[in-house]
């Protein structure tokens, strides 16, 4: 226990600054974008995702206010997000490994189905993997294309259609950025942009294939129904973003990378990134206050990759 606390401690530095864009949203975002240029986002109120979220924050990424409404995320708090972005190196992967106490393994996760499964830099999906429940759930999305990445697994679907409802509720309508992304998709996308901007630079991006979230069909990025900032720093400002914070469990969802957590789960802070867990799972982990990596810390892996 003093060893892993000790490593985490020391690895605090180098850590912080070869954090990430989880989302590998390189690829969701370049999708999103092209989606939302060509396609009008479905144009309901703008009273709910407006005001904060000015095109300011675009040019700029905002200083999020959520750190009050995710409670105990403050420590690193907003300097740690922005210092990350420019500094990444191949090593990263490696170090952030810190949450499980190794540093550079990278192990092929034996339950790749479960609801809970743990994906990051150094647990890898198999291959071989897809989901077998894949759904279209019932929400509306930031394009209007019947895309892969509408795509959610079954119990997923399900809960996403509640959660949508209950923000609809409060008048503040959702939509769907990017959910559900293949093996293939990924390892597309994470392949286009190594040739683009060299390795390096597209670890800071974009998820290598079988370590994306989204490839679990358990992960969905989502924006406020005007698809304002979707995928970006200033969703985090938004009356959306604190919505989330504070009822997605109820829904069996966490912010998977929340603020000040970046060193643990190696990622940047990213209020639009929604991983289902179930609804216990979700509750126990806000009111624990640790992110997946420490919940299911116990749950070990399994095989290594070959070679
Ligand atoms: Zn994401």
């Amino acid at each position: 226990m003093n060893s892993r606390r000790t490593t985490a401690a020391a690895l605090l530095l180098a850590a912080i600054m070869l954090i990430s864009t989880a989302c590998g949203d390189a690829g969701s975002k370049t999708q999103a974008d092209t989606a939302a240029g060509t396609s009008a986002p479905p144009a309901s109120s703008n009273t709910g995702s407006t005001g904060t979220t000015a095109d300011a924050s675009k040019s700029k990424p905002s200083d999020t206010p959520s750190a009050s409404t995710t409670g105990q995320n403050q420590a690193s708090g907003t300097s740690g997000v922005k210092q990350t972005a420019q500094t990444d190196t191949k090593s990263g992967a490696k170090q952030n490994a810190s949450s499980s106490g190794k540093t550079g393994d990278v192990q092929v996760v034996a339950n790749p189905a479960d609801i809970a499964v743990l994906v990051n830099k150094t647990n890898k999906l198999p291959d071989s993997y897809k989901p077998q429940d894949l759904v279209d759930p019932n929400v509306p999305f930031t394009f209007k294309e019947k895309l892969e990445k509408r795509k959610m697994r079954k119990e997923a679907a399900a809960a996403l259609e509640k959660l949508f409802e209950g923000a609809k509720k409060d008048n503040l309508p959702l939509a769907g950025v990017s959910a559900y992304r293949s093996h293939e998709t990924q390892k597309t996308v994470y392949n286009r942009y190594v040739q683009k901007d060299g390795e390096a630079a597209a670890n800071k991006y974009s998820a290598k294939p079988g370590h994306s979230e989204h490839e679990t069909g358990l992960a969905i990025d989502v924006a406020g129904s005007s698809g304002k900032c979707a995928a970006e720093d200033c969703f985090g400002a938004t009356k959306e973003a604190k919505w989330l914070a504070e009822h997605a469990a109820d829904y069996g969802f966490i912010i998977r990378y929340p603020e000040g957590k970046e060193s643990i789960t190696g990622y940047q802070y990213e209020p639009w990134h929604l991983r289902y867990v179930g609804v216990d799972t979700a509750k126990a982990i806000v009111k624990q206050g640790v992110t997946l990596e420490e919940y299911v810390k116990n749950a070990v892996p399994v095989t290594k990759p070959k070679s």
